[in-house]
């Protein structure tokens, strides 16, 4: 198989922080390294992240201007450097690609490279280099990304799609459905225990209801407004066993630990409630409530990161035993497992569609707060 490569191609170029994406024609981007490969991208997936970094509340970030943001998307493999790496190789021309930010160059030699924290389920991966490198660039933040037709990427960030899946359903997945499925696997839990999910109707969230269904735990879901409980109740409902969908707006978690503990036929205080809870929302009120929800002993997963940081009562971690961790992304070897167990378990981001001409229309749409994901597909015509 090949493909012919134009000269040029469409991007949508962020010229400064605060101002609107604009379409230009670009060149194509270069191959610069052994392991880097040229993709078409058939589609790309809007982050929260996207909307920060162009706000400017990312120092540093983007390295330069004019800047193409997106940093989860997918792609079909269509050039290779002249000199591939074994990585490169293992992808073919043609073969179909999931992007994720992370890990765009990373140098395998600095101490996150070449840790061996062989007890972290999440972050580690065996090649010699790792998605936390800190000399690594990171593909639609530092480094161009996804909202364009064309990407130079890192055969090391790579994933291979399996079938069943499309373009348009994996390049969500690529931050969001990683970030939530390593956000659960780092709560460390067995069958049948229970998870809270802090803003079940947001990108991740509704995710996160899926995946912890699939994964066996008893799942309970805490919204705050009214679109995204809409979407979570919705995404619930399709689900079995189905979670259970709570409005924190009229429930107190004090009432919702008695609930579940008659459930569990358990009276002592300590004893009542969530074995772990996942805080997506970047507000204090979640995370109190989120708190209040687990057991003692419980694991708080934090992984949103407001600009004034959580409060932390200290009664909750020196009393009750709760250990709050945070989650970012997860390795190539979680990112593969998490495609391949969305492909087997009909995962699905409840996804809108936009050509790449209508980006900012996307980003108006986002800001409406309906949940679900936002993604370009470039097989639509504007
Ligand atoms: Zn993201
Ligand atoms: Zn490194």
């Amino acid at each position: 198989m090949s493909f012919t490569v134009p000269e040029s191609m469409q991007a949508q170029y962020l010229e400064a922080y605060k101002e609107p994406y604009r379409l230009r024609s670009i060149p194509i981007p270069k191959l610069e390294e052994p392991h880097d490969i040229l993709i078409r991208v058939d589609a790309a997936s809007y982050c929260h992240t996207d909307y920060v970094l162009a706000e400017g509340q990312m120092p540093g970030l983007p390295k330069s201007f004019p800047h193409i943001g997106c940093h989860e998307f997918a792609g079909t493999v269509v050039a290779h450097f002249q000199t591939p790496s074994k990585e490169a190789r293992a992808f073919a021309i043609g073969v179909r690609v999931g992007v994720p930010g992370r890990s765009f160059h990373a140098c395998g030699s600095c101490f996150e490279c070449k840790n061996e924290r062989v007890d972290d389920p999440v972050a580690m991966d065996e090649g010699g280099y790792s998605v936390n490198c800190i000399n690594a660039e990171n593909k639609g933040l530092s480094k161009d990304g996804g909202f364009a037709q064309y990407a130079v990427v890192d055969a090391r960030q790579l994933s291979p799609i399996p079938d069943g899946l499309t373009a348009v359903e994996t390049a969500p997945l690529m931050c969001a459905g990683v970030t939530i499925y390593g956000a659960l696997k780092r709560c460390r839990l067995k069958q049948g225990d229970r998870v809270g999910i802090l803003g079940a109707g947001g990108g991740l969230g509704h995710l996160g209801l899926q995946y912890a269904v699939k994964m066996g735990y008893k799942v309970l879901g805490i919204e705050a407004a009214d679109e995204p409980l809409k979407l979570s109740q919705d995404v619930a409902s399709r689900l079995d066993p189905q979670p259970y969908i709570v409005d924190a707006r009229n429930k107190k978690a004090a009432d919702v630990v008695q609930e579940i503990g008659r459930q569990d036929n358990k009276k002592d205080i300590g004893e009542m409630g969530l074995d772990a809870v996942i805080v997506l929302p970047e507000s204090q009120a979640a995370f109190d409530y989120g708190m209040a929800l687990l057991k003692s002993h419980g694991t708080c997963v934090v992984v949103s990161f407001p600009e004034n940081g959580f409060h932390i009562n200290s009664r909750d971690v020196v009393f009750r035993d709760i250990r709050i961790i945070g989650s970012l992304v997860g390795s190539n070897k979680v990112l593969r497992e998490m495609l391949e167990f969305s492909a087997e378990y009909g995962i699905r981001a409840l996804s809108t569609s936009f050509p790449l001409a209508k980006l900012n229309e996307l980003v108006d749409e986002y800001h409406k707060g309906r949940g679900g994901k936002l993604v370009v597909d470039m097989a639509i015509e504007a």
